[in-house]
């Protein structure tokens, strides 16, 4: 998502987000770990990115926790923590920390055949 000629295309950042997060039923934790991947990714240099991101936490972006172990992340989730969906329990956070430790435990059930 870019706006790499706007004057041409007559749309901002804003914009695009808007028409994403309308297209796709996206609601403000889903916009603002779309923001926050996009500074994190971003070509900027890292004095800017943190700015960026501090800003972004500034906005009153509501923290969010790792449900395994309650680590809290303010302004959003980062962008390598894993975002899980339940129907039952809706959408979900794993840190860094627990996602891996999550895989290497399945991992350690796995057969040795596999490796
Ligand atoms: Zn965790």
């Amino acid at each position: 998502m870019n706006t790499d000629d706007p004057a041409s295309l007559s749309t901002t950042l804003e914009d695009e987000i808007a028409l994403a997060a309308e297209a796709y039923g996206w609601d403000d934790d889903v916009v603002v770990a779309v923001v926050r991947t996009g500074i994190e990714a971003s070509f900027a240099p890292e004095a800017l990115r943190q700015t960026l991101l501090g800003a972004l936490a500034a906005t009153g972006a509501p923290a969010v926790a790792c449900s395994q172990c309650g680590i809290q992340a303010a302004g959003g989730p980062p962008l390598d923590w894993v975002v899980e969906y339940d129907a039952r329990r809706g959408r979900t956070y794993v840190c860094q920390a627990c996602a891996r430790r999550h895989l290497r435990s399945i991992e350690g059930k796995l057969d040795a055949t596999w490796w």
